[in-house]
């Protein structure tokens, strides 16, 4: 286990290391990467490494160009791949101006400031994402949409064609540290799905990250394309990222109480709550794509409706049947594509304020709400999600709770992006309108 700059230097003299990676993310969540010869080890770990900043997204102002990368020393792991040049390393960074300060615009810097507001309050956050992707086969080189089996959920050989592939990926994450807790196929052709072991909340936004490149890297190696894009197929489902999240307390979970008629804590329904109360602003964040909104629509598995529920899968959150000490809540609106820092950080933010402020979640919904009617969900109050990136940006806007936790700056350049994202898109003649309209008008 690497903790400090004496164990990385151990380390890479024990395996020969020749290069690192120092990685951090834009606001996108896209990885990007500076890579040392090792070197210049003693200076990344002592000074820093500077990069000039100002072409990576949303990450500076004009006059703040020169930033400096600081690698979190935890996070040292060897690349399995490309090791023919010499084993290569990577470890993952907090960005820094180079005055010393953190950087409010690097995604790991706002998710430990809120991390940082929840262990003030004696809380510590733990994720757990469940990964869902699509493989699909090239052509020329390129991909396709075309999937690279006909499996369905749970699909066993020999339809399932991608065992070796999810073993491999497996295999490599394992290697990075990861505990995988289970592989299969997912319902869509094509589709799979990765499950890791939960974690706190920033080595598991780290392990976001890390688990898209190494599907992506793996699935090139088969000749196949991986995707984290949400619903590349309409007709199928779409790929989810749910996310389970509990809160401890002394190292206790503080979401259990065996008193309680649903055995959950109050701490666990003002969280709820509170996630509920912000999640429109939440989805601009945890959907960030134009694409994210064609997979929360009805019939194909994703939420739609601003609900909760014990254990029914159609509700936006629900509560996995696990007691004790595995008591937890999954939401399942966010997708892959999501930036994993900015997403915790957000709900995290949600969830505080719930509970800072006693807030009740509305009156739980038990049973399948894509059987209501229309009455019964206007009965009830039940809203519905955003459905475009577009007007989640205008729930985000107006979100002053979003604005003050993620920092004015990544906060305005949120909506700056998807709103660039929404005209490129809006401004398009899709075929759709002119298959159906060119011949009728
Ligand atoms: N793919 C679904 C989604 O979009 C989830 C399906 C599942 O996990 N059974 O969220
Ligand atoms: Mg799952
Ligand atoms: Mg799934
Ligand atoms: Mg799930």
């Amino acid at each position: 286990k690497i903790n400090n700059k004496d164990d990385v230097i151990k380390a890479i003299e024990t395996h020969n290391v020749k290069f690192i990676r120092l990685q951090f993310t834009d606001i996108q969540g896209i990885v990007k990467d500076v890579e040392i010869p090792v070197t210049q080890i003693e200076k990344a770990l002592s000074t820093g490494i500077s990069f000039d900043g100002s072409s990576i997204e949303g990450m500076v102002r004009i006059d703040e160009s020169d930033m400096v990368l600081r690698p979190d020393t935890k996070t040292f792991a060897i690349l399995p791949w490309g090791k023919n040049k010499g084993v290569v390393a990577r470890m993952i960074c907090d960005v820094y101006l180079p005055d010393g300060k953190e950087f409010e615009a690097d995604p790991r810097y706002v998710l430990k400031k809120v991390m940082k507001e929840a262990h003030e309050m004696g809380y510590e956050f733990n994720v757990g994402p469940e990964l869902e992707f699509f493989l699909f086969a090239k052509e020329d080189g390129k991909a396709t949409t075309t999937p690279n089996d006909y499996g369905r959920y749970f699909e066993f050989a020999p339809t399932d064609l991608a065992e070796d592939i999810r073993r491999d990926i497996v295999l490599t994450l394992t290697d990075l540290n990861f505990d995988i807790e289970a592989s299969h196929h997912e319902v869509a052709f094509g589709q799979h799905e990765i499950d890791f072991k939960y974690g706190d909340a920033l080595s598991t936004a780290d392990n976001v990250v890390t688990f898209r490149y190494v599907t992506r890297t793996i699935a090139k190696t088969y000749g196949l394309h991986a995707t984290f894009m949400p619903k590349p197929i309409a007709t199928e489902n779409g790929s989810g990222m749910h996310i389970n999240l509990s809160l401890s307390k002394d190292g206790k979970n503080a979401f259990y109480d065996p008193e309680d008629d649903m055995e959950i804590s109050d701490t666990a329904r003002y969280f709820i709550a509170g996630v509920l109360e912000h999640i429109k602003a939440i989805s601009c964040i945890a959907n960030p794509l134009v694409n994210s909104y064609k997979r929360l629509i009805p019939g194909y598995e994703a939420p739609v409706y601003i609900t909760w529920s014990g254990a029914n899968r159609s509700s936006l959150i629900r509560i996995p049947s696990a007691r004790g000490n595995s008591t937890r809540t999954e939401l399942r609106s966010p997708d892959p594509s999501c930036n994993p820092y900015l997403t915790f950080a957000a709900i995290l933010a949600a969830g505080l304020d719930g509970i800072k402020n006693r807030k009740e979640p509305p009156q739980i919904m038990d049973q399948n709400v894509f059987d209501l009617t229309p009455e019964e969900l206007k009965e009830r109050s039940i809203e519905i999600l955003p459905s475009t990136i577009n007007e989640s940006c205008n729930y985000l806007e107006k979100d002053e709770l979003m604005r003050e936790k993620l920092g004015a700056h990544v906060h305005n350049n949120i909506l700056r992006l998807a709103r660039a994202e929404w005209d490129a898109y809006r401004t398009q003649v899709h075929e759709w309108e002119v298959s159906r309209y060119l011949n009728t008008f």
